[in-house]
């Protein structure tokens, strides 16, 4: 079964074609600048090299049909009809309470996507302009969604409900319901596996940590807790997010900065974080560098952020009485050795101690605890593609005969 996956943001469209024998990407591609001057797609067959198309891309529609062509194309297309894409999945940021597994896209459920706005504004929008289009441009084809808030759906009342009169949630769904959750559930699974056992006997701490980071609390195979919330502004600092504040900073920063609602949603989302610390960048690479020749605020941005994380690993042992893996995943996560050892500093008391040499690993599957560690610490590359693939592929395969 060939699978066509798409990750459509609000002005950008992720894509993957994927033969589910073996697993195997046959082209990716991106297109950026949707709606805007100097938009492009970058389309890579697989084995051959990148195409950079420059084009006017004025919606969604227009990306997904150039997708669609740059696949079917003469000399980098890898397939020669549309028709030889048995499915489509579709990544879907905000799943609500309704959805707590991927399914099948009917009427029904596009109007479930569609309700789901309210509380995902900025995210769903895109995703449905996604489905649509692939709707449109293949009609017949099955169409799967799978939402980043669904593997969360398993946390308990205790882990989700806010602080706030008990009519708000349900009036309005104001809960946490986390995000990531296809990135959560893939590392787990695959760290499961590198132990040779089962996911569901064992607690996974799952660090997530790119420009958006969440960490979640994995207890035999259902996610208990995690850092974001109602939305993605939660839990730790970020590239550019604040993560969680004091709420009563929110009016008192709109008063004396003379900011609207827009203003200071924009100004936590955008302007804060490590970068709003440092006053320097949003990427870690950058900090590391800076903190290297003596910046004293990039070396602050990166302590905040790293103690941040130490501490949700503390709080999500105690919340599922214990750890036997912790799991590094995503830009930073894959990539930064320096930052996974600041984190890990100090959680000897875990049973637990990173190993310097397997610890300089960058982007490859690796345990990189010593030997014989009790709680056994992993770097992953998370891969959100291959699980809306699979998904896909185990709904679709009920329906479709190959
Ligand atoms: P992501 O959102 O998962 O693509 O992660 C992007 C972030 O990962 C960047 O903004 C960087 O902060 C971080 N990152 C990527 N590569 C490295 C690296 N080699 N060293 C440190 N940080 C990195």
């Amino acid at each position: 079964m060939i699978i066509f996956v798409a990750n459509c943001g609000s002005s950008s469209i992720k894509y993957q074609l994927i033969n589910m024998e073996g697993e195997a990407v046959m082209a990716k591609g991106l297109i950026e600048r949707i709606g805007m001057d100097g938009a492009k797609l970058s389309h890579t067959p697989a084995d051959k090299f990148t195409v950079d198309i420059e084009a006017v891309i004025p919606d969604h529609n227009v990306g997904i049909k150039m997708a669609l062509d740059a696949l079917t194309h003469e000399e980098y297309g890898v397939i020669k009809k549309l028709d030889e894409i048995d499915a489509v999945g579709h990544r879907v940021v905000h799943g609500g309470e309704r959805f707590s597994d991927s399914v099948l896209i009917t009427e029904v459920v596009l109007n479930g996507i569609k309700a789901c706005c309210e509380i995902a504004p900025l995210h769903n929008p895109p995703n449905l302009y996604g489905i649509e289009a692939c709707m449109k441009l293949m009609p017949g084809v099955p169409q799967v969604a799978v939402f980043d808030t669904a593997f969360h759906q398993t946390m308990p009342k205790v882990a989700y409900l806010y602080g706030l009169p008990y009519e708000m949630y349900v009036k309005y769904g104001l809960r946490r319901y986390g995000f990531h959750g296809t990135s959560h559930k893939y590392v787990a699974q695959t760290a499961a596996e590198m132990m040779d056992e089962h996911m569901t006997d064992l607690r996974f701490i799952s660090c997530h940590l790119g420009n958006g980071a969440s960490i979640a609390a994995i207890k035999y195979g259902k996610s208990i807790d995690t850092s974001m919330g109602y939305t993605p502004l939660e839990g730790l600092i970020m590239g550019t997010r604040s993560g969680e504040i004091d709420p009563a900073i929110i009016p008192f920063l709109m008063e004396k900065e003379n900011m609207n609602a827009q203003q200071i949603d924009d100004y936590l989302n955008r302007r804060s974080g490590i970068l709003g610390i440092s006053g320097l960048s949003s990427d870690f690479r950058d900090l590391e560098a800076a903190a290297n020749r003596g910046d004293e605020r990039s070396q602050l941005a990166i302590d905040v952020f790293a103690y941040k994380v130490k501490k949700y690993i503390g709080g999500y042992v105690a919340a599922m009485g214990g750890v036997d893996g912790i799991i590094f995943t995503a830009g930073l996560g894959e990539n930064s050795p320096f930052m996974r050892d600041k984190i890990c500093n100090g959680l000897e008391y875990l049973g637990t101690r990173i190993d310097p040499e397997l610890n300089k690993t960058r982007g490859e599957r690796k345990e990189i605890s010593v030997p014989r560690a009790r709680v056994k610490i992993f770097v992953i590359p998370t891969n959100e593609e291959l699980v809306i693939a699979r998904d896909t592929f185990n709904i679709c395969r009920r329906i479709i005969k190959l």
